[in-house]
Formats: C-alpha cells, sequence, structure tokens
C-alpha cells in the first residue's frame, strides 16, 4: 500500500509517492489553469514512475489553494498543517517554519511534538510572495531561477514601493538612471526578506528556523532573512515540497 500528497499550488503543483517500504517518488508540474488537470496529471505520473496502480494507493491527501477541486482526493487538509508536518519530518529541531510561495506567505511555529502552535499568513498581497519575484524578474529580462546567482549586495539599492505593480515601474525607473541592475536584484530580495521577516517578528520567531516553498531555492531571498530575524535560516533539500511531503505522511499515518 502507498499513500499520495497533492500540494496544488498558485504557480507549482507537486505530488510526493510514498510505498509501504518508505520509497518516495516525486513531481511537480505547472498548475496551469486547470488544478483538476494538475492533479490528475501529477497522480498518472507518480504511479508511472513508481509502477503501481490506482488500486495500490491506500489514500490520496491534497492541499495547497486548489485542493478543493481535486477529485482524486479522499481528505483536503490545511496547507498549515501539511507544511509543519512535512518540515518536522525531514527537520525535527525546527520550531518556526517560514514558507513562500507563488502567491502568498507564511509563517508557522510548531512545538516539540511538531504540532502547530500558531501561524500568520499573507495572502492579500502579492509584496513579499513568489509574484513579486516573478513579476519584478521579468521587468529586469530575467527568469526567477536566475535572480540568486545575479544579486550584488555591494551595491543593494532598496526598492521602496509596497505594491508589485508600483516596484516594477521603479526598477524600470532605476535601470533606466543607470542604477546597476545587480544591485536592484539585491534589493528585491532585501524587499522580501523584510516584509516576510515583519511577520515572523510579530508571531515570534524561535530557532531553528527553516525556510520552504518555491522562493526558497532562491538563495538570495534565504540570506536577506537571516540579515533581517539575526539568525540562521535552514532550507530543506526539497524545500518545494514539504507541502506535498507532508500531505502523504498524513496519508500513510491514517
Ligand atoms: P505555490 O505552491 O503557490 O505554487 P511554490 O511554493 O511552488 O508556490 O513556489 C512558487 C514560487 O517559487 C514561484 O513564484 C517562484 O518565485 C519561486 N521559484 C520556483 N522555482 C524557482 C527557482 N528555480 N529559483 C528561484 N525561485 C523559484
Amino acid at each position: 500500500m502507498a499513500g499520495i500528497g497533492l500540494d496544488i499550488g498558485s504557480t507549482a503543483s507537486k505530488g510526493v509517492l510514498i510505498m509501504e517500504d518508505n520509497q518516495q517518488y516525486r513531481e511537480i508540474l505547472a498548475t496551469g489553469w486547470s488544478p483538476r488537470e494538475a492533479a490528475a496529471g501529477l497522480v498518472e505520473k507518480l504511479l508511472g514512475n513508481a509502477g503501481i496502480g490506482r488500486n495500490d494507493i491506500h489514500r490520496i491527501y491534497a492541499t495547497g489553494y486548489g485542493r478543493v477541486a481535486i477529485k482524486e482526493a479522499d481528505k483536503t487538509i490545511t496547507e498549515i498543517k501539511c507544511h509543519a508536518r512535512g518540515v518536522c519530518q525531514l527537520l525535527p529541531e525546527v520550531r518556526t517554519i517560514i514558507d513562500i510561495g507563488g502567491q502568498d506567505s507564511k509563517v508557522i511555529r510548531v512545538n516539540e511534538q511538531g504540532q502547530v502552535v500558531d501561524f500568520a499568513m499573507n495572502d492579500k498581497c502579492a509584496a513579499g510572495t513568489g509574484r513579486f519575484l516573478q513579476v519584478t524578474a521579468t521587468a529586469l529580462g530575467m527568469d526567477v531561477s536566475e535572480l540568486a546567482q545575479t544579486e550584488d549586495r555591494s551595491q543593494m539599492v532598496s526598492v521602496n514601493s509596497m505594491c508589485t505593480v508600483f516596484a516594477e515601474s521603479e526598477i524600470i525607473g532605476l535601470i533606466a538612471g543607470g542604477i546597476s541592475r545587480n544591485g536592484v536584484i539585491a534589493g528585491l530580495h532585501q524587499s522580501v526578506g523584510k516584509r516576510v521577516a515583519a511577520m515572523a517578528r510579530r508571531l515570534g520567531v524561535k530557532e531553528q528556523v527553516a525556510f520552504t516553498g518555491g522562493v526558497a531555492i532562491n538563495q538570495g531571498v534565504g540570506r536577506a532573512l537571516s540579515e533581517e530575524l539575526g539568525c540562521e535560516i535552514i532550507v530543506p533539500e526539497l524545500c518545494q515540497f514539504t507541502g506535498a511531503l507532508g500531505a502523504a505522511l498524513l496519508a500513510m499515518e491514517m
């Protein structure tokens, strides 16, 4: 018997399949316009990778913003619970989780048993999320995956606009004025770091601190968060998969 966890995000859909002997398979797809199709595609790929059929799957649990649309799922679970379960499996010493995804950012506090004790979330404004970095990277003629290696912190220029649309105009103006593009990129990372660190401080930060979500792939944001919070930030290797991993573990535990 095996369990599947699906994290159908605003930008990317992630799936984790766990076999009875603990062997894991992972897949990621762009969510696109249809969360339902993304989920069906993930299940098909995961089953193919593991060489098993749908009848070998004990349970499928779904999380993420698109979870309600998923007809394959036996149960839907909140992202908070799934991220906490996934991170505590990978990093049991973590007490604070910072997750930055495509359209929201969250801070989750967990206790010694890995249970959620409190959380804060920003899903109202694109600033401080992956969307902010995607829009501004496009304005700079780049892909988000290139930002971290291109930033130049020695020439950092603060990006002051709170709104993503205004920030886009601001950086176009800065570049037109001859300001270093790589310094602007460092400023973008600082802007996301400041915003999310402020939310974390309001909730209260207890070490160790883990950073997850697709934005955690960007080491520039991790550096900015570490500087803002004055502590080490640990990025698990599977940072974008922690929600799907948590959902799969919960499905296996039922
Ligand atoms: P969601 O669950 O909301 O779809 P994710 O946690 O999957 O969000 O994160 C998606 C975000 O991760 C994108 O908006 C993008 O900013 C960022 N991202 C994805 N891949 C990369 C990468 N290779 N390098 C840097 N950032 C990335």
